[in-house]
């Protein structure tokens, strides 16, 4: 797979016009019928289209610059439906997604990364340390192959896979941008969740797009923020990032951020893990940690695997920390892990990643 055959999924619209002026002569009219093309058809075909049907030569040298050809899949697929697919890169990176049926819809969950820095302790992907950062096509190419090599029509995407994504921001960010384009794939920014391990640069970051272009609907963007903790000691023992940045920063840029006032637009992941974060009293701290904020709680029972150090939780103390939760008038919901058969489950991916260090 050479590098150009899916480099079209890496131009906004903006960019790709500029492109078509510098290399062709021609402007926004033509550079957008490519980009329909692209995140309608997943191809470069403008042959066909009204706007190139005077300039075959132009369609000739289009399809022939940004001719796309996705990386190879590798598919698995669990009992429940859910299916995990990596994509391997021409430098040997190997990243994965997961396809998540939902009752009417599905979920495309993405990495924005390959591997992860981060280093929490209940996460396999930590274990691969951070490879390397994906680049935007290398991000979309994940929806392209759910959507025009498996034939899947993903309504949400969650970035939940390998990767903190405020660590791959620009990259990331400029993903969301193009997969929302109305003249494209259009997918709503809403139906978009980053999940992060609570990076607050990145959240403030994100809040400094917002204000300077409130037209972009940044503040729609969900964030899912990985807490599981209720305070700084076991947040820092699970979580090396609470170190850099401990739960009152966090609290205060996400006080700061349009999402803490948004109705929907603010989770809280917890993982419950038997004997270390379970209690009762976690479950009043974190009641307290949470005020102010509008926001959900999801609880999401830790998944031993192979070299795990704790168990799975029993339904008893998942029963009680709910209720705790849900009796200070939060939603809450505790989630099921799908997946489990395919190590898909929240912190499962990567494990079975392969890439090759000496490959610069
Ligand atoms: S939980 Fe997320 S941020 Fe933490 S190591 Fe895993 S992928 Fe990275």
């Amino acid at each position: 797979m050479s590098e150009g055959s899916i480099r079209g999924f890496g131009y906004s619209l903006d960019e790709l016009s500029i492109f078509f002026e510098s290399e062709y002569g021609k402007g926004p009219y033509h550079a957008e019928a490519l980009f329909r093309q692209l995140y309608t058809e997943g191809n470069a075909k403008v042959s066909g289209t009204r706007e190139y049907r005077p300039s075959a030569a132009l369609a000739e040298k289009v399809e022939r610059d940004f001719n796309v050809c996705l990386p190879e899949i590798d598919r698995t697929i669990d009992d429940s439906g859910t299916r995990k697919f990596s994509l391997s890169f021409e430098d040997g990176a190997l990243t994965e997604s997961v396809i998540i049926p939902m009752a009417e819809w599905e979920t495309l969950c993405i990495s924005s990364q390959v591997g992860c820095g981060r280093g929490c302790t209940f996460c396999e992907t930590a274990e691969m340390g951070l490879l390397r950062n994906l680049k935007t096509e290398e991000i979309i190419a994940q929806w392209a192959a759910a959507r025009f090599n498996m034939g899947t029509k993903p309504r949400n995407i969650v970035f939940m896979g390998m990767g903190e994504p405020f660590d791959n921001f620009d990259a990331v960010i400029l993903a969301i941008d193009i997969l929302s384009d109305q003249r494209g794939a259009a997918i709503p920014k809403r139906r978009i969740s980053i999940s992060t391990s609570g990076h607050v640069d990145g959240i403030r970051r994100l809040m400094e797009l917002e204000n300077r272009f409130p037209d972009r609907a940044y503040r729609t963007i969900h964030l899912a923020v990985s807490l599981n903790a209720s305070n700084d000691i076991i947040r820092s023992r699970l979580m090396p990032i609470n170190r850099v940045w401990p739960m009152k920063e966090l609290k205060s840029a996400l006080l700061n951020s349009p999402q803490s006032r948004i109705k929907d637009a603010l989770y809280f992941e917890y993982v419950i893990i038997p004997g270390v974060n379970d209690d009762i009293k976690h479950a009043d701290e974190l009641n307290l940690w949470m005020e102010g904020m509008e926001a959900k709680v999801n609880l999401i029972p830790y998944h031993p695997t192979g070299s795990s150090l704790w168990s799975a939780p029993d339904e008893e103390s998942l029963k009680l920390f709910h209720s705790v939760v849900r009796s200070s008038g939060r939603e809450c919901r505790t989630r099921k892990s799908r997946g489990k058969g395919i190590e898909a489950a929240c912190g499962m991916l990567g494990k079975n990643s392969r890439f090759s260090r000496s490959v610069p």
